[in-house]
């Protein structure tokens, strides 16, 4: 049985040419970036070369782009970094309920060092608004971090519009890019940002690599000490082959992005139709239009989320719900519940995310596939009244 891979934002297949670009750093090219002799130089120029295609993506200069070890690291960096290098006056940081857990768990610990969080609510689309921002910026606010798009709904933020408020208050800006770069279009300058984060994995680049965009001027605190790698910014020798692997799936993208996003937009689209019209009772949860061209996310009501993926993991269909870090627990989203969802339709959530590989004829077998499922698990569900079918 074909499977057909549906969690791309969980994380994307390595691209095969990304593999090819890392192999020989695993090989022949096996050199240390800080040493002297021949093999560090030829290291140091692939670094430098993967740097300057991700800065190329998002419009920023080489000099601001620090590796990491992923997205969360890069989100703990640009929260932490920046706190730590504050003067005790600025205390306040302004960010989302519905940001990763990334950036929450930064914070919720940084709350625990004496720093103010206010945590913004979002509309039912899962849309910050801007003027809330505004509102909420004090004499003390020294960060705001608002992500780019949210991982579980697709809801796409008014990242521009937040940038001007937070540079015309004087506030550092931080948004959490890794389910957008690399999928939309980012220009760090036009969009007024000075932190952004970005993770190569979710760009069809290799796991545990990852960076922060640092703008020019920025005061950021190391949370890694050691050498002086990164410009004194993360200690540790590099992670050669990631970042290679990186530099290629960013320059890739860069290429694809636009094309791709039209692509899969049309899949969405035909995804999210086929479910509304096939299966009573469905919602589609985020913006109908602010939307990541590759992801659904629908309640359906009267079935439970982690039912509808042990059945569709049975027919070869790898799904999410939620979110990949909360399911295994029992406690619903928390982006949906900020959405004011029920906990019921908060259960019932599904997360299907497009990529590159993704057919038509895929979009056609979940179609077919999650109707039969949720007809039968519907069938032994003591609340559920299948219209025509009287109570008993
Ligand atoms: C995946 C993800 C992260 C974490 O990135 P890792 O590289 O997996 O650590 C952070 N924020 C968002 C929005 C994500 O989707």
């Amino acid at each position: 049985m074909n499977r057909v891979y549906l969690d791309y934002a969980a994380t994307t297949p390595t691209h095969p040419d990304v593999v090819q670009a890392m192999l020989p750093f695993f090989g022949e090219s096996f050199g240390n970036a800080s040493s002297l002799y021949s093999y560090g130089r030829e290291a140091r120029a692939a670094i430098t070369a993967a740097r300057s295609s991700v800065a190329r993506l998002i419009g920023a200069d080489e000099d601001e782009i620090v590796f990491t070890g992923g997205g969360t690291e890069a989100d703990n960096m640009a929260l932490k970094g920046i706190a730590f290098a504050a003067d005790g006056k600025y205390n306040h940081i302004i960010t989302t309920s519905i940001e990763h857990h990334a950036v929450l768990g930064s914070c919720e610990f940084l709350e625990n060092l004496g720093f103010h969080v206010t945590y913004l609510p979002v509309d039912k689309y899962g849309l910050v608004a801007p003027d809330d921002v505004r509102k909420a910026i004090t004499d003390n606010t020294l960060v705001i971090s608002v992500m780019h798009a949210n991982n579980e709904v697709g809801t796409i933020q008014p990242i521009a519009e937040i940038g001007r408020i937070a540079r015309d208050a004087g506030v550092y800006f931080h948004t959490d890019a890794v389910q957008t770069a690399g999928h939309v279009p980012i220009a760090v300058n036009d969009m007024g940002i000075d932190l952004l984060s970005v993770s190569a994995h979710k760009l069809y680049g290799p796991k545990g690599v990852g960076a922060l965009f640092v703008r020019t001027g920025t005061r950021i605190s190391p949370l890694i000490h050691g050498g002086a790698q990164e410009r004194n910014r993360r200690a540790g020798t590099e992670n050669l082959a990631g970042i290679v692997g990186f530099g290629t799936a960013a320059e890739l993208a860069r290429g694809t992005m636009t094309e791709e996003a039209t692509v899969l937009g049309t899949l969405r689209d035909r995804l999210i139709t086929g479910l509304l019209e096939r299966i009573p009772e469905a919602q589609l949860n985020g913006h109908p239009t602010s939307r990541l061209p590759n992801n659904v996310n629908v309640s359906i009501d009267y079935v439970e989320g982690e039912s509808m993926l042990l059945h569709l993991d049975m027919e070869g269909i790898c799904a999410s719900t939620g979110s990949a870090c909360t399911s295994g627990s029992l406690e619903p989203s928390h982006v949906l519940l900020s959405m004011g969802l029920s906990h019921q339709l908060a259960h019932g959530s599904l997360r299907l995310s497009l990529g590159k590989w993704t057919t038509g004829e895929d979009v056609e077998r979940v179609l077919e596939t999650l109707q039969e499922i949720v007809s039968k698990l519907r069938a032994m569900s003591p609340l559920y009244k299948a219209p025509g079918r009287s109570a008993q």
